[in-house]
């Protein structure tokens, strides 16, 4: 007989982890959620400045994407958490809320019940903010959210110095004022990585009323007719199955999660045909709409003394701003990052994960303390893309692109960002630091270069959305209630399910959508 549950939840990111700890609030609700990655986690999670040891590692996904044409056919490197947390446990901890501006369009756009309004009541639920200087920031919530001025590091006041010195205005808290320069808030606790993992997850569990199974990964949704009742999974070697009394909550990420839908015969029937999987349910818009905020690391520099020893999250800072005036919200998120791996080293030990697909020893060694990078977003991007599955092998990877740089606007804007990015560097607060550019460095000046540099160094700011997008159109996935149209008990709660990104970070509007779906599915919505 298989294990019968209330709940499945698939996957313990961000969404799954947050869907977790509201449902097992209900004392008597029985809950199995099942991750794909371990749950064995090195200390270096916590340790909020040692992120970037976390990528190319078992703790990865480490995705690479279909070749690129709008960047001459280049793939691209997209990191994605594997664990319990998923995301959560090596993200940067940058809680940006989206903006007013970004969620009307949402409801505008046919999701009732998502303006700004609707979901602020959700962040706030998910936050406690440690300081007072947004009037909207929640209290009380599981999230610990504070200021990186309390850790922050001499390097980045030099960033927000340079800014004003240009002219940006200084931000208290980018949740409360769009356009500026400011200190970011971030999700840590008592210096520690803070996490869905530590502030959803771990309370879940000690309820009592939630199994979690690591290294157990969904391949296929259990349907009878048009209703999901359950689950099959991968653990152990075994096919296992769990079914379920009411819902399963697909949390699988922007990428697994569509994969999951496809494998099941949800999906459109041409790509489904392609690889002789039965059509359940006749889903065009699977997989499609899939994005992400492009970044590129650049303009990056040397100073001519190491910076100080690490503390915070050392992406403390940055500046959100407009490429042109009149814009609702900024299209442009430039951050400074410090005591980053960077250089030749550290992209070999990439192309070795990729190819190999095993993990590559730690990457701190190829810290360079001497070394800053600005980190240019741009976080408006107009190029869209799409997931699809590469084999009906669920343990195979989908093939993924976000189409970076398929809209050449998008490629003018982050151009935009790496000129301001060097008007930082010329300032007098940088020149202090005896900062010198190495790139793209002295040679590459024209427009043209510029633009020629761009495209064959952006990538992903690993924020990938919108592949099961919410809506009420013929290609929405879900319905304004996170609902898969025309499938029964069967929910998406993850990065997936935003019809367009925000403009900001999306790690605090993902677990903001877990809040909501938890709230549909204990008010019978
Ligand atoms: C290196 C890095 C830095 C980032 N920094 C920031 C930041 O500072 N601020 C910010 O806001 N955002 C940041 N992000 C983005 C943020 O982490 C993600 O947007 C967010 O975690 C996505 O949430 P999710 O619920 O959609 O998916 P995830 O958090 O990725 O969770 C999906 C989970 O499902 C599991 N899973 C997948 N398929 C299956 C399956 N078939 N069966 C079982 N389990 C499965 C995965 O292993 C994973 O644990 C960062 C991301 C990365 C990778």
């Amino acid at each position: 007989m298989p294990d019968m549950y209330d709940f499945v939840i698939i996957g313990s990111g961000a969404g799954g982890s947050t869907v977790a700890y509201r449902l097992s609030e209900q004392a008597d609700a029985k809950i199995l959620l099942l991750e794909a990655g371990g749950g064995d986690l090195p200390e270096a999670v916590s340790v909020p400045w040692r992120w970037n040891e976390l990528l190319l590692t078992d703790l990865d996904w480490a995705y690479n994407s279909a070749p690129q044409p709008g960047l001459n056919g280049r793939q691209v490197y997209s990191a994605a958490g594997r664990c319990t947390g998923g995301g959560s446990a090596v993200y940067h901890m940058m809680h940006v809320r989206a903006k007013p501006a970004d969620l009307d369009a949402w409801a505008y756009a046919g999701c009732a019940g998502w303006s700004f309004a609707d979901c602020l009541p959700f962040y706030q639920r998910s936050e406690n903010q440690l300081d007072d200087l947004n009037p909207t920031a929640g209290k009380g919530g599981p999230m610990t959210i504070v200021n990186a001025k309390d850790t922050g590091n001499p390097t980045s006041q030099v960033f927000l110095d340079a800014c004003v010195e240009l002219g940006y205005p200084l931000v208290d808290d980018f949740n409360a004022t769009a356009f500026g320069a400011g200190w970011h808030h971030l999700d840590m606790k008592d210096g520690r990585r803070g996490g869905v993992l530590t502030s959803y997850l771990l309370p879940a569990l000690a309820r009592g009323n939630v199994t979690l199974k690591t290294r157990a990964r969904a391949t296929r949704l259990l349907l009878e007719g048009d209703r999901c009742v359950g689950v099959e999974y991968l653990a152990d070697g075994q096919t296992q199955t769990a079914r379920v009394e009411r819902e399963v909550i697909v949390c699988g990420g922007a990428m697994e999660t569509p994969k999951l839908l496809l494998l099941s015969g949800i999906g459109p029937a041409d790509q489904l045909g392609q690889h002789g999987i039965a059509v359940a349910h006749e889903l065009p818009g699977v997989g499609e709409n899939f994005h992400d905020h492009p970044l590129v690391i650049g303009p990056f520099g040397r100073m001519a003394e190491p910076g100080a020893d690490p503390r915070g999250n050392m992406t403390e800072v940055g500046l959100f701003w407009g490429s042109e005036p009149g814009l609702p919200v900024p299209d442009l998120e430039i951050c400074l990052v410090h005591r980053a791996p960077f250089g030749d080293a550290f992209f070999a030990n990439v192309v070795q994960r990729l190819q190999t697909g095993q993990p590559v020893a730690s990457v701190a060694q190829l810290v360079d303390p001497h070394v800053i990078l600005t980190l240019p977003g741009l976080v408006r991007p107009l190029s869209r893309g799409w997931v699809r599955m590469a084999s009906a092998d669920p343990t195979v990877p989908p093939s993924i692109s976000c189409n970076f740089g398929d809209e050449p606007a998008d490629i003018d804007r982050i151009v935009t960002m790496v000129k301001i990015g060097r008007d930082l560097y010329r300032t007098k607060a940088f020149a202090a630091l005896g900062l010198v550019e190495v790139g793209p460095g002295p040679d590459i000046v024209t427009d043209a270069q510029l633009r020629a540099w761009v495209i064959d160094n952006v990538g992903s700011y690993y924020h990938f959305v919108g592949s099961c997008r919410m809506g009420i159109d013929r290609m929405a996935v879900v319905d304004p209630r996170l609902k898969v149209r025309g499938i029964e008990s069967l929910r998406i709660a993850d990065g997936s399910v935003m019809p367009a990104i925000p403009a900001a970070n999306t790690h605090t509007t993902i677990v903001m959508i877990g809040e909501r779906a938890a709230e549909f599915i204990k008010t019978g919505m």
